[in-house]
């Protein structure tokens, strides 16, 4: 096990065998997670970049079996943010010293497209970079977003296991979901990806190939997350994903892939009070806090627990800073484009 860390940390290859390997024993999990610390240290240093998540809307088409927000529950108040309350969060987040700022949301695909290109436009005057995780859209639609200066593209394959795709969800494709992560990296995004881990049904073998499906797509960043049962949705009574898990998935992609950006998820937060700080100490450089108005945070629940509902943006801010001067980190000043990105010709 010691060997395969040492060369992952030196080739950044590592077959499927070995990942598989590596995710089945946990005994050596501490020393993977030092090595991963170190080669995040090495790569992309000690700064940790801020993205400012704004959860545009919860509106969705979709019926993803995990998620809390899927069109078939019924309990959840809709909402999409008008331009001046996004607008005003992006403000509030520039003048807080974020440098980037994340729109995410449910798919809505009859949602105003001239209204979101005036956002992205005014988020981009206001010298923010931008990322957009906002789900499968058109050739064109991912087109249209670029042309208006989006810098970034978050968008999960999940699962690459076909038939576990195919059940978690219904009415969608992964081919389609290939499909559009071919265009965004097309069109000249930086490009994130990533996976739930634990979902019912994956296995290690599964989660070795995704791994290697990161890496073979060049991703330049990407999230990956605890698998966590939402009441209300079918998954509501299976087991979730364990921080631990998801440390080794996101350590073992460090290893292989050393000059992308990793977040330290929210997921990994709500499992564990300070799983985010574990994350940073196993390899991940960025965390994306929470600039929601109040009001609509509770709605936008993928998953129970989700942390920081009731905190102000300055709160969350002070003591983030604080903690990570503990562990011997900083808020990055720049903008934080992935050092893995290389733009199109
Ligand atoms: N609709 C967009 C998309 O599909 O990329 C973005 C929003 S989607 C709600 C954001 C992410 O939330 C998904 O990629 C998924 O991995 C994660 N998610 C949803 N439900 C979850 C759950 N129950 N546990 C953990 N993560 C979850």
């Amino acid at each position: 096990m010691r060997e395969i860390i040492k060369k992952a940390a030196k080739t950044n290859n590592l077959t499927e065998e070995e990942i598989t390997l590596l995710l089945e024993n946990s005994s050596f999990n501490g020393e993977l997670f030092a090595a991963a610390d170190f080669t995040r240290k090495q790569n992309v240093g000690d700064g940790v970049h801020l993205r400012a998540l704004i959860e545009y809307g919860n509106i969705c088409q979709n019926n993803c079996f995990y998620c809390g927000i899927r069109a078939a529950k019924k309990d959840v108040k809709r909402y999409r943010l008008d331009t001046e309350t996004t607008l005003k969060a992006a403000a509030l987040a520039k003048n807080l010293g974020y440098k980037t700022i994340v729109l995410q949301s449910g798919e809505e695909n009859a949602a105003p497209l001239n209204e979101f290109l005036q956002i992205i436009k005014e988020i981009k005057n206001m010298g923010l970079a931008l990322t957009l995780s906002i789900g499968e859209k058109t050739y064109q639609e991912y087109l249209a977003y670029r042309e208006v200066g989006a810098d970034r593209f978050l968008l999960r394959i999940e699962t690459t296991d076909e038939n576990l795709y195919q059940t978690l969800h219904p009415g969608m494709n992964l081919q389609n979901r290939l499909r559009c992560l071919k265009d965004i990296k097309k069109l000249g995004y930086e490009t994130g990806t990533g996976i739930m881990v634990g979902l019912p049904g994956q296995t290690a073998k599964s989660i070795a190939k995704d791994i290697l499906f990161f890496k073979e797509l060049d991703a330049d960043m990407l999230g990956i997350g605890p698998f966590i049962p939402c009441p209300g949705t079918p998954l509501e009574n299976e087991k979730g994903g364990s921080l631990e898990t998801a440390l080794k998935v996101m350590a073992i992609s460090r290893l292989i892939m050393p000059k992308i950006n990793i977040p330290a998820t929210t997921a990994m937060e709500a499992i564990e009070k300070n799983g985010r700080i574990k994350a940073l100490q196993s390899g991940a450089n960025v965390i994306m806090p929470n600039v929601t108005p109040q009001n609509e945070r509770k709605n936008y629940a993928l998953y129970p627990g989700k942390p920081g509902i009731l905190q102000t943006p300055e709160e969350f801010l002070n003591s983030l800073k604080q903690t990570l001067s503990q562990i011997g980190r900083f808020v990055s000043q720049d903008a934080g484009m992935s050092l893995n990105y290389r733009p199109i010709e």
